[in-house]
């Protein structure tokens, strides 16, 4: 069986990142999407939100999991049993930081995890958690970036914070 992790920080998950799942699962027996922790990032949802989000997102597409990880995704990936690490790639600039990455990940794993890179669709090649975030922030227009019931989730979430902080 021939399975493939798609690893990222999904903070939300956004209509390019649901691209590229729905074609790697058409390219793979099996696809987890794994929310990677990061302790260096302050996330607006938490781990466990992400993972509830793409679950939603996914339920459409039978060979996805999901499921989340704090750690090497050379570690998680030999865990599930995955030999390919899936990378969407926007631009250019996406492209120094995917080769470091892709070629690190070689490394560590001795050659045991290689990435399968897919380019975005055009119509999504502008989108990126970061701006969807700082667009609602300000509260843009974000319905053409997001499924509808995650652009609730983030006005839920947007609400929230503003409550806490008065
Ligand atoms: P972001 O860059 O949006 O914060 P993540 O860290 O969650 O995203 O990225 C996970 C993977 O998804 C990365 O390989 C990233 O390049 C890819 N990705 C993110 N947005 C898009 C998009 N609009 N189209 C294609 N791939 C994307």
């Amino acid at each position: 069986m021939k399975t493939a992790v798609y690893p990222g920080s999904f903070d939300p998950v956004t209509l390019g990142h649901i691209d590229i799942i729905e074609r790697a699962a058409a390219m793979f027996d099996e696809v987890t999407v794994c929310v990677l922790e990061n302790k260096a990032k302050s996330p607006l949802f938490s781990v466990d939100e992400r993972v509830k989000m793409l679950q939603k997102v996914c339920e459409h597409i039978p060979n996805v999991r999901v499921d989340s990880f704090c750690g090497l995704m050379v570690d998680y990936a030999k865990q599930i049993g995955a030999h390919v690490s899936i990378r969407g790639l926007r631009a250019v600039t996406d492209f120094e930081y995917e080769l470091q990455l892709a070629q690190t990940n070689r490394m560590l794993s001795h050659g045991d995890l290689d990435t399968v890179f897919l380019t975005t669709s055009a119509k999504y090649s502008y989108l990126n958690s970061s701006g969807v975030k700082e667009i609602a922030a300000f509260g843009g227009e974000i319905s053409q970036c997001v499924t509808p019931w995650v652009e609730e989730q983030i006005w839920n979430k947007i609400r929230e914070n503003k409550k806490s902080q008065k």
